[in-house]
């Protein structure tokens, strides 16, 4: 006789096997549906989940996991955070300011920087919550916002509706809430030097009330999701949070706390988190292995520990039998109903179905899982501990072949790499000469006028455009018309750049899909998938490419485009190329080789063609690292580490060249503070950065640390329609020459123009030489 043991998810993707939730709400926004139709269609989407974990085995059934656009958002709604602006006078919250918050009330306007930086705003009508990504992933909240007078109150019983929608359809099921801790941890205090966790004594009673309600309803257990564990957390912080669970456990004696940590290692928290009376406690086994002896060790033993065993932030098929060693001893410790297995974090951010990729090479499909394949594994594991190894033996040697299949497969180990890799010296990582000396020849050879005028290398991919490259996929217009269409876009932008004056130009990026997949496509060791869908933001969802191999570069992959560009040029136009760590931050990415390694083969392949651009002609090349702080880790103590492969690999890739061929790079932020010297160490010859919107206030770290090359604070907010005139980018230029040198400074927008229209980029670019020009004259007269 077997006790059943249980198995979570801690919540499921809500999109929707066929981006059913997309589709809702843009219908909803174009007003092409109404309300109803698009609480219809999300409560399809629940119900299938809910059913659909049912079937596979989970017994922990999550509800109030699905969101409409955000689970930040519903929570700041769900207390009544709702910033005045948006006109809210207490009681339910509609749809229309649910929707403004999420995205502005003006509607459609979604321009983003790269991957989902930032929501465009328009001059009128009410601005969105900003948004920023949710820990290390992919996934972007929207930020609370908070100040010192801030009340709360409960605005919304969502957690309660859909708890009992789950259990009028016989589900038993378990709420999931983000913690009040989290909550206040991730907002934004509108005044400086305010932290919300002030004002968790004022939360409490909407969460208390909240626990009430849900156990008045019959829940037996909630699941409340504490990421800010995975965080550094100040000793005032780690007070609150037991002050915090200390009073929920007092509200509903009755209803059972599972408290959800994920993304890292308790560490220094652990004993906090083992302190407050909750009755579960999930750990995160696959980011922070380490911890689980620890937390045997020193839980209560009447302390249900749920067992994060099952990797949510990637698609690989786990590797049960050693998962089955890690858990058995737990297990025969614990007892069945001592524990819960679980993947590592909610399966939010895996996709929901490998079955659906028809087109993958039937290898690599077997090697994935995505989360209904997750469910199947978390219940094969449950089974093995309730009835023994023997009673799943099938499973657990499918599991084991997938990885003897990937460890053995000819599309995974390329020799020629390893022995790359193998061969990487102190000479591969460095220019030949220092800055001093490059800058001499570079300039000598360029012979630029100072504050040069550049862009960040995208224009404006327009309707016509995406129409072009879509028809293309779709085999609708062929390769040689297509082929067409890209040149003479290139070539009209080749034309405009040098008749407004611009004095490096950029081809346009227009045959580009996408930053990362656009290389991907090109790179041996990639694969990508066409329904593997993940949520980025709101109803923007994203398919990151798939890193299952050792990664090569079979053939150049922009030289065509910049030689058809230079040929029509009579001034230098700049190589275009996306840098390893960006390329690596934003994809799946194999587990059975370390990060550090994936993106040094990365690093070689882009190094392969940044040496075939020199040989083609190219004098200036530049490589651009998006992602690079945003995959900085969680807690500060594993940042150097990080920093230190990630600069190396940027290295690694631009020091192929000779002295005379200038480096660029550039990045979507100036929060530099804490990374300058990464920054530095990276040594391109020049950096563009983003500094616009912050009036350079971002350059702050530019006061104390002298930086040493050439630098083009973005005076030109690419996020806004608005046009600068020339005495604002003026006026900014002004502001970066007291942090800069004259001979340090290029002059040039934020970011790429990509998400722009012509219309707007015309004048605001022209207005930008304008400014230059300006600045020249003043520079000269002084
Ligand atoms: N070169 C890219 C572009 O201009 C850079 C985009 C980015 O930094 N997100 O579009
Ligand atoms: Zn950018």
């Amino acid at each position: 006789m077997s006790s059943q043991i249980s198995v979570a998810t801690l919540g499921v993707p809500r999109i929707g096997r066929h981006r059913e939730l997309k589709l809702a709400l843009e219908s909803y926004w174009s007003r092409k549906s109404s309300a109803t139709d698009l609480i219809d269609a999300a409560k399809k989407l629940r119900v299938a989940n809910w059913l659909e974990q049912r079937d596979r085995g989970v017994t922990a059934i999550p509800s109030n996991d699905f969101s409409l656009y955000d689970h930040m958002l519903d929570t700041a709604v769900m207390v009544g955070a709702i910033p005045s602006r948006y006109g809210w006078s207490g009681g339910n919250v509609s749809l229309d300011t649910y929707f403004a918050m999420a995205r502005g009330s003006q509607g459609d306007a979604e321009a983003n920087c790269g991957h989902a930086h930032a929501h465009d705003q328009g001059h009128h009508g009410v601005t969105a919550l900003e948004m920023t990504k949710w820990f290390d992933t992919n996934y972007h909240y929207m930020v609370p916002e908070f100040s010192t007078e801030q009340s709360f109150v409960l605005s919304s019983t969502k957690p309660v509706d859909e708890f009992l929608e789950a259990k009028a359809l016989g589900i038993h099921n378990r709420p999931v809430l983000v913690g009040p801790l989290t909550f206040l941890k991730l907002g934004k205090s509108l005044e400086t030097g305010f932290n919300p966790i002030a004002l968790l004594a004022k939360l409490m009673p909407v969460y208390e009330e909240l626990l009430r309600k849900l156990a008045a309803a019959g829940a037996e257990w909630v699941q409340i999701d504490e990421p800010a564990l995975a965080l550094d957390l100040i000793p005032n912080e780690r007070e609150a949070f037991k002050f915090a669970y200390r009073r929920l456990a007092q509200a509903a004696p009755d209803l059972k706390i599972m408290l959800n940590t994920y993304f890292g290692a308790l560490g220094a928290d652990l004993d906090a988190a083992l302190a407050v009376p909750v009755h579960g406690l999930h750990i995160d086994l696959v980011r922070a292995p380490d911890q689980l002896a620890a937390v045997v060790e020193k839980a209560r033993p009447d302390l249900v520990l749920s067992l994060g065993v099952v990797d949510g932030r990637n698609i690989w098929r786990a590797n049960l039998p050693s998962i089955l060693d890690m858990v058995e001893p737990v297990a025969a410790r614990e007892g069945a109903a001592g524990i819960e297995i679980a993947p590592s974090c909610s399966l939010l951010h895996v996709p929901i179905d490998v079955e659906l990729e028809r087109a993958l090479e039937s290898d690599l499909k077997s090697w994935l899982a995505f989360a209904v394949q997750k469910m199947e594994e978390l219940a094969t594991i449950a089974g093995a501990l309730a009835d023994g190894r023997a009673s799943v033996q099938a499973k657990l040697d499918a599991s084991a072949a997938t990885l003897a299949s990937r460890a053995s497969s000819l599309t995974v180990n390329d020799p020629l790499v390893q022995g790359r890799m193998a061969e990487i010296g102190e000479g591969m990582k460095k220019r030949k000469s220092s800055f001093a000396v490059r800058r001499r020849l570079q300039a000598a050879k360029l012979r630029l006028p100072a504050f040069p005028t550049t862009t960040i290398g995208s224009f404006p991919q327009t309707a016509e455009v995406r129409k072009a490259r879509s028809k293309h996929a779709k085999g609708e217009l062929s390769y040689m018309d297509y082929d067409a269409f890209l040149k003479k876009e290139t070539a009209a932008a080749i034309r405009w750049q040098e008749e407004i004056g611009l004095d490096v130009l950029v081809h346009g990026e227009f045959e580009r899909n996408d930053m990362v997949q656009y290389f991907g496509e090109q790179l041996s060791g990639f694969a990508f998938t066409q329904h593997a869908w993940v949520q980025s933001y709101g109803s923007r969802y994203v398919r990151p490419p798939v890193i299952f191999g050792d990664v090569s570069r079979p053939n150049p992959m922009t030289v065509a485009w910049w030689q058809y560009a230079q040929s029509l040029a009579s001034r230098p136009v700049k190589g275009m190329l996306t840098g390893p760590v960006t390329i690596l931050n934003w994809s799946f990415v194999r587990n059975d080789l370390s990060r550090s390694e994936v993106c040094r083969q990365i690093a070689l392949a882009i190094r392969d063609e940044v040496v075939d651009l020199e040989k083609a002609g190219a004098k200036m090349i530049q490589i651009d690292e998006a992602a690079l702080r945003e995959g900085l880790p969680l807690r500060k103590a594993d940042w150097k580490t990080y920093l230190d492969w990630a600069v190396e690999c940027f290295r690694i890739c631009s020091s192929g060249v000779v002295d005379e061929t200038q480096i660029h790079t550039h990045m979507c932020y100036s929060e530099f503070n804490q990374i300058i010297d990464a920054i530095a160490a990276m040594d391109a010859d020049v950096i563009s950065i983003e500094t616009s919107r912050s009036r350079m206030e971002l350059l702050d770290a530019f006061k104390s640390f002298k930086y040493p090359n050439e630098i083009g604070p973005g005076v030109y907010d690419i996020h806004s329609p608005r046009v600068p005139e020339v005495g604002e980018m003026a006026d900014l230029l002004i502001l970066a020459r007291e942090r800069f040198g004259d001979d340090q400074l290029w002059v040039n927008p934020d970011c790429g123009l990509k998400t722009r229209k012509w219309e707007e980029v015309r004048p605001a670019l022209v207005n930008m030489v304008a400014a230059a020009r300006q600045l020249r004259q003043t520079a000269e007269a002084a």
